[in-house]
Order: structure tokens, then sequence, then C-alpha cells
């Protein structure tokens, strides 16, 4: 039989799983507070449970944990960048950035990812396994051990496509935002997508206010199904058409990505079919140079391309800005730590 991963269960289903095994509702609570706003790692710390409790839990559950295996620190800005393992000896990615309202954190939901985007390490990757709502969790919940800090931002932009694993996150969301739990407002959340067209819907649909944030990449669909092959499902007009509901059911703004690649997606011309798309809609465009992966032979945007692309954008009244690249000394893109630890034991 297996585990039952215990972290990953809402309250009401770890209060059915109690009761199915004879004991008194009230422990629910009690357990649901060890794990979830104490973070305890194992059933022993949970110090106010009979041991005989204890050892019946130990022997039909797991507390997932997240594993320390690097961790890397910006000379630059102080941002931390953490390669965590989980008990199936699985890698991934996570960076905690220091900004002057808090801490934000950016978590995988994915090992690996399906959606082969030419210019990302992770794609480049493959697929391996999804992660549960309790591994994104215990990423959380090891930095602000390690660091003894609280995270008050969450974006879901780490190693992953986060609507291909659609039911985790959700189950993460909740256990994320709830006030008896990690208390992480659901405004302090973004999920970052490359357009997975129905899990927008549904998620929008959800009622969940965490922020949209949509990887673009390319004003046009010859340009965009050339460096995401996700394009050839979901054409841009579909992905806005998804975009525009998910504004107008949340009331949130949409963010756009867009990686500015030389000589690929950064030209005037580029901006001005961008501005046509998305001008008057309720959107920001953040512009990031293309983190060089190797063997893509992506280079970035050069400063003055960047600056007369966004001038181009403000003609539109398109807001725009180009994101700071924070640790850009230990990082490049997500996917390059986990890709060099693979290298270093013999693999990909
Ligand atoms: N799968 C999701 C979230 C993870 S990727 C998505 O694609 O949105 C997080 C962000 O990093 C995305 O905007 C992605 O397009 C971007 N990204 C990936 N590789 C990059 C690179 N080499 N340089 C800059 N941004 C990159
Ligand atoms: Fe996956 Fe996002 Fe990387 Fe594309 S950019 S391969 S969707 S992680």
């Amino acid at each position: 039989m297996s585990l039952t991963d215990i972290k990953s269960l809402y309250k009401d289903e770890l209060t059915e799983l109690l009761v199915s095994r004879g004991q008194q509702k009230f422990r629910s609570q009690q357990i649901y507070s060890w794990l979830h706003s104490k973070s305890v790692t194992s059933f022993e710390d949970m110090t106010n449970l009979p041991g005989k409790l204890i050892e019946d839990l130990r022997s039909i559950c797991y507390i997932s944990v997240a594993n320390i295996e690097k961790k890397l620190v910006s000379s630059y800005d102080n941002t931390i960048k953490y390669l965590f393992s989980f008990s199936d000896g699985e890698y991934v990615e996570a960076v905690v950035m220091d900004y002057r309202h808090g801490y934000s954190m950016c978590i995988s939901t994915q090992v690996g990812c399906k959606m082969g985007c030419t210019f990302c390490a992770t794609g480049q990757g493959g697929f391996t396994r999804n992660l549960t709502a309790s591994e994104m969790l215990s990423q959380i919940e090891a930095a602000q051990r390690d660091l003894n800090i609280r995270i008050s931002n969450v974006v879901l932009m780490g190693m992953g496509e986060p609507l291909d694993n659609f039911d985790n996150v959700v189950r993460f969301l909740r256990l994320a935002t709830d006030s008896e739990g990690l208390s992480i407002g659901a405004r302090h959340i973004t999920l970052s997508t490359c357009g997975l067209v129905p899990k927008i819907y549904e998620l929008a649909d959800l009622g969940i206010p965490i922020t949209l944030s949509l990887s673009l990449h390319a004003p046009t669909d010859e340009i965009r199904s050339r460096t995401m092959p996700v394009n050839k499902k979901y054409p841009l007009s579909e992905v806005f058409k998804a975009c525009r509901y998910y504004a107008d059911t949340t009331g949130r703004r949409v963010t756009y990505e867009y990686a500015m690649i030389n000589g690929v997606n950064d030209s005037d011309d580029c901006a001005h079919q961008l501005a046509h798309r998305i001008k008057g809609t309720l959107c920001h465009v953040n512009l990031i140079p293309v983190n060089p992966v190797q063997g893509t032979g992506y280079n970035p945007s050069k400063d003055k391309r960047m600056t007369s692309f966004i001038n181009v954008l403000s003609k539109y009244n398109v807001n725009a800005t180009v994101r700071r690249t924070l640790g850009s000394d230990i990082n490049a893109s997500c996917g390059q730590l986990r890709g060099k630890k693979l290298k270093d034991k013999g693999g990909v």
C-alpha cells in the first residue's frame, strides 16, 4: 500500500482520514496546524499527539520535505537560488528575492516540462513528473526555515508548466492561501503559463484572485510557433481571448512576459504588431532580455533595441517595463542549475 501524502490533504479530507482510523475529529485541527502553520517535517515533532497516533500516522502517511541540495547567494542583490531534492531523488529549482515590500519566491510546479519552448533550459530537458501540492508548499517552507523569514509573495514561474499540472496547482493555491496555513494572500500569488487556453478559462472560473502572467514572447503566430510549439495548438487569437476573459472575470490585470531575443522577436515591427494586438486591454508587458541557454543559439537583445521597442509600445499607451534581472551571477533562467546537477551525476 502506498503512503498518503498528508500535507496535500484539505482539512476535511484529513478529518475523514482520521475518523476512518477511529480518531476524534479535533485531532485533525491539531495535525493540520502542525503541518501548515508550524511546517513541521516529522510526525515526532507533533508534540501534543499521543504516541500511538503518531505511530499510526507513520504507518499510513508521509510528510513531503524539500531538501536543500545547493544554495547560491547572489553577490549583487541577495537573490538566493535553491536546488531542492525530493524523496525520489528528483530535483527542482526555486529562487528567493528580497524586495523592499517583503520576500518573494519563485517555485517550480513540475520536474521538467512537456512544452518544449526553444529558448528554455527546462523545456530542453523534457518532462519527468508533476509535483504534488505538498511539494510546492515544501519549497516555500524550506526557504522560510533556512532563512528565518516569511515569504509574502509567490510566483509559479520556476520549472514546469503550472496549468499542465492543474489539479495539484489548484490544491496548492487553496492550501497556501488558507489563513490557517501559510496564509499567503491570493493577490500575492502569480501564475505564469505558456497559454494552455482551456485551463485559463477554468482558472478564471475558480474565483481565486491570483495574477495571471502569460508567456507571450512573440507578436505573431508565425514567430511564436517557431519558439513555442504550444502555439500550434492554441494560437494567439485564442490565447488573447482567454486572457481577456481572465481579466474580465477576476478584475486582475494580465501580465505579458516577453523575452527579447536578438534578431528573432525584437524589431520595431514586432513592437507595432504587439501593440495592435493588446492596446486598450487591461494588461502590462514585462520585457526581459532572454537568458542565453547553451545550445539554443539565442542572444539577448541589446539595450538600445529594448529601449526602441518600449518606445513604440508607449506610443500606443501600452504599459511596459524592462524587468531587472535579479541574481544574474548565480542563475541564468530556471532549469539551468538542475541541468548542471544532472551533468555532475553523469546524466543529460
Ligand atoms: N511554464 C510557465 C512558467 C515557467 S517558465 C511559462 O512558460 O510561463 C517562467 C518564465 O520564464 C516564462 O515566462 C518563460 O517564458 C521564461 N523563460 C524561460 N526560458 C527563458 C530564458 N531563457 N530567458 C528568459 N525567460 C525565459
Ligand atoms: Fe515549459 Fe515554460 Fe519552459 Fe516553455 S518556458 S518549456 S512552458 S517551463
